[in-house]
């Protein structure tokens, strides 16, 4: 890690002393060349499904006469045009969130239905691989925030697990009561995260195997948009994983009313 000055000298009148200004621009450089790569990233997420469609359209051209192929790549490009909607929804959901100072629509969100909102949206997924999605502890609690934006955070996990695990395992959704917080976590029995990855799965685009996230659908925007949603929430999210056996990702936001034990009604007896 190297730090970078900018240094300006100034003459102090006619006394032969000077003034010198160092001024640190190791962060400025920092957050120029992130957006510098994002720009390139994007541009090379955007080209990549763009130029398989013209190739395809191409092809097809080339094979008008052939009914059986024509339908073969007619289904790719839809592979493709799909791929490309991802992309651009969840760009949309990252530059609506990321940096903003509060959440768009705020109030109580009963997580039992938010986490049962997520797992709705990936059940077909779910099922195609056998995978059993349970929830639990979900019931009675409450957080403060945007409820289309938790269940996206929420499906955004499931849809990962999902994603890395094998057929034929179990992805639980649970929560629990943590303070003034509600801690929800998603658990996979899946690949895992290599230990010096588990850091870098929450920046934009970082895959840590890129052939595999793409043939599953994954557009590298799923983790960068669940901790711009915590973040905006005042809350964090935070990985455990261990190669090989699997990943708990835990979403931490605030309670709704500051507590997230529900608190019993006192009858006042007279
Ligand atoms: P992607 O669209 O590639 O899934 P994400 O931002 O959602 O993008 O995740 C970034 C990377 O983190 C993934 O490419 C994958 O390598 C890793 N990852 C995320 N969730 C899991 C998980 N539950 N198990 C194993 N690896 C995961």
């Amino acid at each position: 890690e190297s730090t970078t000055f900018a240094v300006r000298v100034a003459p102090l009148g006619s006394t032969g002393q000077v003034l010198v200004l160092a001024e640190d621009q190791t962060e400025r450089l920092r957050v120029e060349a992130v957006r510098r790569d994002f720009v390139a990233n994007v541009s090379h997420e955007l080209k990549t499904p763009v130029g398989a469609l013209s190739l395809l359209a191409e092809t097809i051209q080339d094979a008008a006469e052939d009914p059986e192929a024509v339908n073969r790549f007619a289904g790719r490009m839809q592979h493709e045009a799909a791929r490309l909607t991802y992309l651009v929804q969840d760009l949309i959901t990252l530059s609506r969130i990321q940096g903003a100072e509060a959440i768009p629509t705020p109030g109580p969100v009963p997580v039992d239905e938010a986490v049962h909102e997520a797992i709705d949206r990936c059940n077909t997924k779910a099922a195609s691989k056998d995978i059993t999605l349970v929830a639990g502890g979900t019931e009675g609690l409450n957080v403060w925030g945007d409820d289309e934006l938790l269940v996206t955070a929420l499906r955004n996990l499931i849809d990962n697990a999902v994603a890395y695990s094998p057929e034929h395992t179990r992805v639980v959704v649970s929560a629990r009561p943590a303070g003034e917080a509600v801690e929800v976590s998603v658990s996979d029995q899946g690949i895992g995260i290599p230990e010096g990855a588990q850091e870098r799965i929450f920046e934009r685009f970082f895959r840590v195997d890129a052939a595999r996230s793409r043939a599953t659908g994954g557009t590298g925007l799923g983790l960068a948009i669940v901790k711009h949603v915590a973040v905006a929430h005042g809350g964090e999210v935070t990985v455990w994983s261990k190669e090989g056996s699997g990943s708990t990702f835990t979403l931490r936001l605030p309670a709704f009313g500051g507590v997230a034990v529900a608190v019993p009604r006192t009858t006042s007896t007279p």
